[in-house]
């Protein structure tokens, strides 16, 4: 493990005096399943925690748990936005792979419902963690299907508080007057960023900001757990910072020195998901469980930087394979196992944790189980790369060529529509400007191959965001593989710069 870097030292050294500790009269027995809380965050920027230097927004809450827990810097996420991100950390698979590569347009319960979600071949991880004895939550964004046969709780989770579709407006005030009228006039679609919120399958008639509900709901599940004896998983998938931009005004009024509106509206988004952190560690402190809990924080994809957020030092951004749209900001807290204090450098995948969840909880894998992803905690523990030699890829289906990238060790390459294959080294070039493919071409070479054969692990998709993607699809103009891995354009790349 590399020496921990300036740009966090002083965050370190400033919060590990106030160092969240558990309670000193926990007891920690080895033998005990760890609880395991996946915090995520919805397009939130790799430059927009303070344990990653944010210099404007501050997250005090979420810092605790990271320095005193390990900070990860080459985090990556399975695609570049929402539901093919979230398809993989249930699935433990590149999106490509189980037919999830678009998301799910709004309202997709309304029309193809037998086809609009995640295939139900495929396992998810909340289903192995309940037949091991965990009480199983989802809180939040849903995205992977909202017709029955994908809900939640047939997919593993005993408890879901949240929304189907693939975002939600923020103030309950607002929305459901939107929702009310609209119904009340018989309109036909109703958008599901206003639909009620909805608990198991019940509406519910919430009255929160829905971030500060999302995180008393998750206060809930620890509590429950507790009462009940069972260790527990608890997803809890915030929409914030997700569009629509909406903040509490007292959230905004942290940020007053911030003169761009949508930033400091952001801002505010984020300072409510950090109050949350802070309310659901207090509860697991509370109920004593702080020391085996796993806690892992991070972003589904890259920020927006349309929207408010920021990647730097990052290129790039949400939807693209530019570092900015897949490498997001994240951290592991876990006192039991992992000491505190650590920068952990060398690159890991969400698609990791499906592996390394079972492991850690000594659950069963699903019979016949495939994954993209390895358990990565041992050599984690250990400061050790996690996965050596082993490439972590991503590739959006665009009108034309993929944007496609794959990283293997320091070394990535990338390529985005119709430009030129590009490799940076992305442990130091983090803002991909220097590109080294005339210096290693063979090595590009090499490494745009495997890309290709990983490729061939693909199928079909199961369904299209638009009309205009599925013509493209059936007319052979999608996903145009051919173009995108020709070799032509690397001899332009040695050639370019
Ligand atoms: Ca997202």
């Amino acid at each position: 493990m590399k020496l921990l870097k300036s740009i966090h030292l002083a965050v370190i050294v400033l919060l590990v005096t106030s160092a969240c500790r558990s309670n000193a009269t926990e007891k920690s027995n080895k033998s005990t399943p760890p609880n395991i809380l996946v915090i995520l965050c919805d397009d939130l920027g790799y430059a927009d925690v303070g344990f990653n230097g944010s210099t404007d927004i501050i997250t005090p809450e979420m810092d605790k748990l990271a320095v005193n827990g390990t900070i990860f810097t080459s985090a990556y996420v399975a695609h570049s936005f929402c539901g093919p991100s979230r398809a993989a950390l249930m699935t433990g698979r590149y999106p490509h792979q189980v037919g999830a590569p678009f998301n799910l347009h709004s309202n997709s319960s309304e029309s193809d419902a037998d086809n609009m979600g995640v295939t139900t071949s495929e396992v998810f991880m909340p289903k192995a963690l309940q037949e091991a004895g965990y009480y199983t939550s989802v809180i939040g964004k849903w995205h992977l299907g909202a017709s029955p046969k994908f809900h939640p709780n047939k997919r593993g989770f005993d408890n879901f508080y949240g929304f189907l579709g693939g975002g939600h407006n923020y103030f309950p005030s607002k929305y459901r007057k939107v929702y009310e009228s609209q119904k009340k006039q018989g309109v036909k679609i109703i958008r599901d960023y206003v639909f009620p919120l909805e608990h198991n399958g019940k509406e519910v008639r919430e009255t929160e900001y829905i971030t500060d509900a999302l995180s008393r709901e998750t206060v809930n599940t620890i509590k429950l757990a507790k009462k009940n004896k069972q260790p527990f998983f608890t997803y809890l998938a915030y929409n914030a910072p997700h569009v629509p931009l909406e903040a509490k005004t007292e959230d905004m009024e942290v940020f007053n020195s911030i003169k761009d509106k949508d930033r400091r509206t952001y801002a505010g988004m984020v300072y409510a998901v950090d109050r949350g952190v802070g309310e659901i560690v207090a509860a697991l402190k509370e109920t004593n469980q702080l020391e085996n809990t796993i806690i892992v924080f991070l972003s589904d994809n890259g920020g927006n930087f349309d929207h408010g957020a920021n990647n730097a030092p990052l290129k790039g951004t949400k939807g693209d394979t530019w570092e900015g749209g897949f490498r997001v900001p994240m951290f592991v807290h876990w006192p039991a196992k992992l000491k505190g204090g650590q920068i952990y450098d060398y690159p890991v995948s969400a698609l990791d944790l499906y592996p390394s969840f079972l492991n850690a909880a000594n659950a069963k894998l699903p019979k016949d189980k495939v994954l993209s992803g390895k358990d990565i905690l041992p050599a984690v523990i250990a400061g050790e790369d996690a996965r050596p030699n082993e490439m972590i890829y991503a590739l959006r289906y665009r009108h034309g060529y993929c944007d496609v990238a794959g990283r293997k060790g320091s070394l990535k390459v990338t390529r985005m529509g119709n430009e030129p294959w590009l490799m940076f080294d992305v442990d130091k070039d983090k803002g991909e400007k220097k590109n080294l493919g005339k210096r290693y071409p063979e090595k590009m070479k090499d490494m745009i191959q495997e890309i290709e054969e990983w490729t061939h692990s693909f199928i079909k998709p199961m369904w299209y965001y638009s009309a205009k993607d599925e013509e493209l699809w059936e007319d052979g103009r999608m996903p145009q593989f051919k173009e995108t891995f020709e070799v032509d354009m690397l001899q332009n790349s040695a050639s370019k710069r």
